[in-house]
């Protein structure tokens, strides 16, 4: 079975890879299963150069270190808002200045949207990713999922900014989804379903 090595220290997303991927014909690893003690500094300008970059060192590391045959996957994701021209972006996780802090990045955002009527509060999903693998080989995906930001935050399931981002076609914000159901429809499940259809054949 290939063994594939997740370059990210976001637990949320980890559980949602191997959900994603529990039938795929390849062994998930995290980097702590790895005892790689790495963060990688994300200072590219789009979703698919944070991703390369976190792949790449997380490769090389592994290559330096003789420490076997590893693809590596890296994910890089974040919330895009129409009318906030693109905001929060690569900059989502950090959104109100500290790193991850889920709560005030939700804040702020509501802040940000205050009197912004709701069909103007459309917001997409992004995931890019990228796996590298020996003899240079490589796969570059990515998925989108579109919604809007309610003016609340509902729900307790998912992470970051799923309890303000709403699907209409569900009637439910992602954190009231089930995780099967984000998984089916969302950026992340999107690009892994891509990404699956490319291992197939790799
Ligand atoms: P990064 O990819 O490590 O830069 O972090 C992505 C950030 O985007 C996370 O910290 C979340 O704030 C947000 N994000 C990415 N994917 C999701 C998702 O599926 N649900 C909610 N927030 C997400």
């Amino acid at each position: 079975m290939k063994k594939l090595v997740v370059a990210s220290n976001n637990e949320h997303k980890l559980v949602e890879i191997r959900e994603i991927l529990n039938d795929a014909d390849v062994q998930v690893l995290s980097l702590k299963d790895m005892n790689i003690d790495i963060d990688v500094v994300e200072d590219g300008n789009t979703f698919m150069e944070n991703a390369y970059k976190k792949a790449k060192e997380i490769y090389q590391y592994i290559m330096e270190k003789h420490m076997g045959e590893y693809m590596v996957l890296a994910d890089d994701s974040g919330l895009c808002v129409d009318i906030l021209k693109g905001e929060p972006g690569v900059f989502s996780a950090r959104y109100a200045g500290e790193h991850g802090n889920s709560q005030k990045n939700n804040e702020k955002l509501l802040k940000n949207l205050k009197d912004v009527k709701i069909e103007d509060r459309k917001a997409r999903f992004v995931c890019a990713m990228v796996l590298l693998a020996p003899d240079s080989r490589e796969i570059k995906v990515q998925g989108e999922v579109e919604g809007y930001i309610v003016d609340k935050p509902s729900g307790t399931g998912g992470f970051g900014y799923d309890p303000i981002f709403y699907l209409p076609e569900f009637k439910k914000t992602f954190s009231e989804m089930d995780s099967k159901d984000k998984n089916a429809i969302s950026h992340r499940g999107k690009a892994l379903e891509k990404l699956r259809d490319k291992l197939a054949s790799f």
